[in-house]
């Protein structure tokens, strides 16, 4: 079983490499691609653990998701990097992403002081690390007492329409998909259902930015949704990726591999689709 997107606790999933790995052995999975926002330090730990088990039963794909703007929205963008690692110039540049999200976590935490919360920035920092970010934040609301939970955490404070959002420098769509493509990457817009506007639509500039996938399969997805996407690449000679979206115990229904109630089913060929550039069928 194929799932080729999944987050590590060095980005907001629950499970440090080595749990993930474990999980997705149990789960079945085969070939995990992990693809934590703005870091490779969750996927650089599972491949040393990986490559130094006797027996690997899993292997791996070096994957990114990056938050990017389009016409002020923001879209996440999932980047593989397939001949093995992510190069030395890309990884630079996230850490230039890193930067600005500590900037603005600073900020962050300012404002959410000024509401009257107790948060600070220490506080949050040291649940997330090097990807701190806003789900971290709404973590200390819910256990604070706060709010009633993250989507309350989001809805009145975090979102960007909310009154506690700060601004981030974050890349354009475009130059996100660019630098993917520079390293020989593919790039494929993450769990289409979530982007805030018609994708179909869209699809023309999309293209004309240079992406080359679309994640058609992910456990948002409903058949006509999957069938819509897959339609879409399709159509414009897009190749498609897919896969969980799997955060542990943070989103407890979407599981390894089969995502919520077993809607999830990447097809057994994906990855080799992938890596001969063809377009699904
Ligand atoms: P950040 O990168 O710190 O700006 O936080 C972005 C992350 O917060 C996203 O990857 C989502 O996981 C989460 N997120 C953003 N907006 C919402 C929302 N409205 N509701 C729930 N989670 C959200
Ligand atoms: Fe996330
Ligand atoms: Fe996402
Ligand atoms: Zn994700």
């Amino acid at each position: 079983m194929i799932d080729l997107h999944s987050h590590t606790n060095e980005s907001d999933g629950s499970c440090s490499p080595a749990q993930l790995i474990e999980e997705a052995v149990r789960a079945g999975v085969t070939v995990l691609g992990i693809t934590d926002h703005d870091t490779f330090a969750g996927y650089d730990q599972a491949k040393a653990l990986v490559e130094n088990s006797s027996a690997p039963a899993l292997s791996l794909v070096c994957g990114i998701e990056l938050s990017t703007k389009l016409h002020g929205r923001s879209v996440h963008l999932l980047g593989y990097f397939l001949n093995g690692d992510a190069p030395a110039d890309f990884r630079n540049w996230v850490l230039d992403l890193q930067t600005s999200r500590r900037e603005r976590n600073v900020r962050l935490a300012a404002r959410l002081q000024e509401l009257g919360f107790d948060i600070t920035l220490e506080e949050a920092e040291a649940r997330g690390r090097g990807m701190t970010g806003r789900p971290h934040f709404a973590q200390i609301m819910v256990e604070k007492g706060y709010v009633a939970n993250l989507r309350q955490a989001f809805d009145d404070y975090l979102d960007e329409s909310a009154k506690g959002y700060v601004w981030r420098r974050e890349p354009q769509f475009a130059e996100g998909v660019a630098r993917i493509r520079e390293t020989g990457g593919i790039a494929s817009l993450a769990h289409p259902v979530r982007v805030n506007g018609d994708v179909a639509a869209l699809m023309p500039e999309l293209c004309e930015a240079g992406l080359n996938a679309l994640e058609a399969y992910h456990s948002d997805h409903g058949p006509q949704e999957t069938e819509l996407y897959l339609g879409l690449a399709r159509h414009y000679g897009l190749l498609a990726t897919g896969g969980s979206d799997f955060h542990g115990i943070v989103k407890p229904e979407v599981k390894l591999g089969t995502g919520c109630d077993g809607n999830l089913k990447v097809p057994d060929n994906l990855l080799d689709q992938l890596r001969n550039g063809h377009a699904p069928r």
